[in-house]
C-alpha cells in the first residue's frame, strides 16, 4: 500500500519519496491512519521497526493541515524520548520527512549547550524532540511554553520508565492542555507503562506488531 492512501498529504508523500521509502513498513501502515484520526494510541513495537516515522507523519500531516498561520510559531507537536541520541535522530527524521512542510524544529536535551536551545526556542518551533530532564529545566526557566501542545509523543516508554524519569513526564504533562492527542509507544508493556497510558491516554487504541 503507497503512503498516500494512508491519507498524507502531497507534501509529506514527496518528503517521503526523497527520503528514499517506497512502502509504509507494518506499525506505520497500521499506525499512522490511527492517529491521523486524531485518536490516542499506544504503540507496542520495537526499535528498527519504523516506529519513528508512525509517529512523525501524523504529526507533520496535522501542521501541514493547520498551515503557516504567521508570527512565531507555537509548539505544536512534543515528543519525550530517553536519550539524547533519539532525540537528535527523531528530530532529524522530522526535519528529512518534513523538508516540503512549512514548520520549525528542534532538538532538546542534555549535555548541550543551553543557550542555542534558548535561542532557537525563542526564534519558535512547531515540533520539538526533548529528553525529559533537559525539556524540566527549560520549563523551569520559562523558556519552553507547552500551553498549545496539540499531540504529545512519549517514545520508548518503558525504558523512560526504567530510567526513573516517571516524575518528570508528570510535571510536563501539568504544562500541557488536558485536551490533545497522545501516542504512546513502547516496546514492553510493563505494568508501569499500564499504569501511566490510564493517567494520561483517553481510551487509547492499542496496536501490536
Ligand atoms: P525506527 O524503528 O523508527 O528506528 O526505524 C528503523 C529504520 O527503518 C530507520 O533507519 C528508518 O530510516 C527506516 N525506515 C522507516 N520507515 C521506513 C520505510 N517505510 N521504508 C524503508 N525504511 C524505513
Amino acid at each position: 500500500m503507497p503512503f498516500k492512501k494512508i491519507g498524507l498529504c502531497d507534501e509529506l508523500v514527496q518528503g517521503i519519496l526523497a527520503t528514499g521509502y517506497t512502502a509504509p513498513t507494518e506499525i506505520q501502515a497500521e499506525a499512522i491512519p490511527v492517529a491521523i484520526e486524531g485518536r490516542d494510541m499506544i504503540g507496542c513495537a520495537q526499535t528498527g521497526t519504523g516506529k519513528t516515522a508512525a509517529f512523525v507523519l501524523p504529526i507533520l500531516n496535522k501542521i501541514a493541515k493547520i498551515g503557516h498561520t504567521g508570527g512565531k510559531p507555537r509548539v505544536k507537536a512534543l515528543i519525550v524520548t530517553p536519550t539524547r541520541e533519539l532525540a537528535m535522530q527523531i528530530d532529524n527524521s522530522v526535519k528529512g520527512y518534513g523538508r516540503f512542510v512549512k514548520m520549525k524544529s528542534a532538538a532538546i536535551f542534555g549535555g548541550a549547550s543551553m543557550e542555542k536551545q534558548v535561542k532557537a526556542l525563542r526564534r519558535g518551533v512547531d515540533v520539538i524532540a526533548a529528553t525529559p530532564g533537559r525539556l524540566i529545566d527549560h520549563v523551569g526557566r520559562g523558556t519552553v511554553d507547552l500551553s498549545g501542545v496539540e499531540v504529545l509523543v512519549l517514545d520508548e516508554a518503558d525504558r523512560m520508565l526504567d530510567m526513573g524519569f516517571v516524575n518528570d513526564i508528570q510535571k510536563i504533562i501539568e504544562r500541557m492542555p488536558k485536551k490533545r492527542q497522545t501516542l504512546l509507544f513502547s516496546a514492553t508493556m510493563s505494568k508501569e507503562v499500564k499504569k501511566l497510558t490510564k493517567t494520561i491516554q483517553r481510551s487509547p487504541k492499542m496496536i501490536q506488531i
